[in-house]
């Protein structure tokens, strides 16, 4: 299995010379986020089960936000293991608050 970091690297060397601008990027990010929306929402409240097409719009949105990071010189790697030690600190007081609750909205909701 690749790492974030060589998966970033290889969708740069892929999209060399033929990268968006960073406003399409960001444009391309949402219309990718729209679209997994409304795979949860036939899904959720239509039922219907199209095979592989969530997963296929998960994969569309990190393709999307890798190209955004590409295109501001982010490393998507660093800045998501900065942000997990972030929440690893507020994890504690988020389980005192929140594990009733949310065990409570997933049965009902999921
Ligand atoms: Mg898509």
């Amino acid at each position: 299995m690749k790492s974030l970091n060589e998966i970033q690297e290889n969708q740069k060397i892929l999209l060399k010379g033929i990268e968006h601008p960073r406003l399409g990027n960001v444009i391309g990010l949402f219309e990718e986020v729209g679209e997994l929306a409304k795979e949860v929402t036939d899904i959720e409240v239509y039922k219907e089960q199209k095979k592989g097409a969530l997963g296929q719009e998960c994969a569309d949105v990190l393709f999307s936000l890798l190209s955004l990071c590409d295109s501001y010189g982010i490393n998507l790697s660093s800045e998501y293991e900065a942000k997990v030690k972030e929440i690893e600190r507020k994890i504690p007081d988020w389980r005192l608050k929140y594990t009733g609750i949310l065990k409570a909205l997933r049965s009902k909701l999921d």
